[in-house]
């Protein structure tokens, strides 16, 4: 537990940065670059949306409850080297060890459009009044963000009428049949019309989240709404690491290796959306790259050789909830990939959406 005097600069404080700098702010002197004044729990955002009242400010968790001695700079990065991190405002952190941890971006709402905890809370209740003003609803996009938004809406206004349309031909794609059937029976019961194997011929004209007259054809067919929302869009936040530290993939992601990393760095990792671990890019992924990556600066800085290795799920991860109440899940298991009952479904997820969990983890509440 003795502090060794080694500073560690994580760039990004979402899931897996600000896991790693708490687990590392008792052994090394950690400086997390990190533009938000808080951490967000993007998980619970949808909810914070339908229901900002109750849920939206319990998405942020300011960096200073749980990061006790180490630097919290809000800035972002501009660059990276074997040495240090440069700043956007041109200053330098000078580092023993630096871990890549900028994740991605998905358009609001999924995740906030402001590195300000105010900013966001003001936009959710913005977006909220529009909503709420909206009888139908258009989702552009019916991966699990799309999905789950549908489902929140739902559960708030069964009444409204909820489109979604997706280019694929199937459901989650590469999930098991099963998880497709149920989640197709839910959203039946629930109303809610999915239209697959089909393109916006054009984005409406109206600006995602504002009512106003949705009008658009999908494949030649007319769709109207009150409202409409992105839910497709995933980018990894990698344009500062251009032309830098390794090539990044046509996804813009970093190379690793299984001890995370970067390739050809024995001092520099990545963690994260940021890399190119072959999975699906998740929250609870990137918290276990934090922990790997913990140990294995932790080793370093006490003289002993990185040994930590990460290994992906070979089964595809997911838990959608269509609000508190519905949603499917799978998991891995020895026999392969395995549905979650409901009650796991809403236990792990759906109920609180994690908000349970980083209470404890980033200790806004004493431990029970
Ligand atoms: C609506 C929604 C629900 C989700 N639900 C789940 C779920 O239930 N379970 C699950 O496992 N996953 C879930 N995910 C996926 C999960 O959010 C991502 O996989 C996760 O955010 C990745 O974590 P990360 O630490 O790599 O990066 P992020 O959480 O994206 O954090 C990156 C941080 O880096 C910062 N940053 C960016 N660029 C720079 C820069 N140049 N300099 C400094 N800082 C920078 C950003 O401000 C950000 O805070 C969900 C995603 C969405 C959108």
């Amino acid at each position: 537990m003795t502090q060794q005097g080694k500073t560690v600069a994580i760039v990004g404080g979402g899931y897996g940065g600000a896991a790693l700098a708490k687990a590392l702010d008792e052994h090394a002197d950690v400086v997390l670059i990190e533009p938000k004044d808080a951490f967000v729990n993007a998980a619970a955002s949808l909810r914070a949306l339908t229901q900002p009242e109750q849920w939206a400010e319990r998405l942020f968790y300011p960096y200073d409850a749980f990061i006790k001695r180490g630097k919290h700079l809000r800035e972002y990065a501009s660059g990276v080297d074997e040495r240090g991190v440069t700043l956007a405002s041109g200053e330098r952190v000078e580092a023993d060890y630096i871990v890549l941890a900028s994740g991605s971006g998905y358009p609001y709402p999924a995740k906030t459009r402001t590195d300000s905890t105010d900013e966001a809370l003001a936009h959710f209740k913005e977006t909220h009044a529009e909503l709420a003003g909206a009888d139908r609803v258009l989702i552009a996009g019916a991966g699990p963000v799309g999905l789950e938004l549908a489902g929140e809406i739902k559960a708030v206004w069964p009444e409204k009428r909820i489109t979604i349309v997706d280019p694929s031909d199937e459901l989650m794609p590469g999930y098991e049949p099963e998880l497709r059937a149920e989640l197709h029976s839910q959203l039946d019961k629930l109303g809610i019309e999915v239209r697959l194997g089909v393109t916006l011929d054009d984005e409406p004209a109206v600006e995602p989240g504002r009512t106003g007259t949705v009008a658009v054809t999908a494949n030649g067919e007319p769709i109207e709404a009150d409202i409409w929302f992105r839910a497709f869009g995933m980018s990894t936040n990698s344009g500062y690491l251009r032309d830098g530290i390794a090539p990044l993939n046509r996804r813009g992601q970093l190379p690793v290796t299984p001890t995370l990393n970067v390739e050809g760095h024995a001092h520099v990792y990545a963690i994260g959306d940021v890399t190119n671990v072959n999975e699906e890019k998740r929250a609870a992924a990137a918290g276990r790259h934090a922990d790997v990556v913990a140990a294995n600066i932790i080793a370093q800085i006490n003289g002993e050789q990185p040994a930590s290795v990460y290994e992906p799920s070979p089964v595809r991860v997911a838990i959608v909830p269509l609000g508190p109440e519905l949603g499917v899940g799978q998991m891995p298991s020895e026999n392969g990939p395995v549905q979650l009952p409901l009650e796991s479904v809403i236990e792990w997820k759906g109920r609180d959406l994690m908000v349970g969990y980083f209470d404890q983890a980033f200790r806004l509440v004493p431990a029970q």
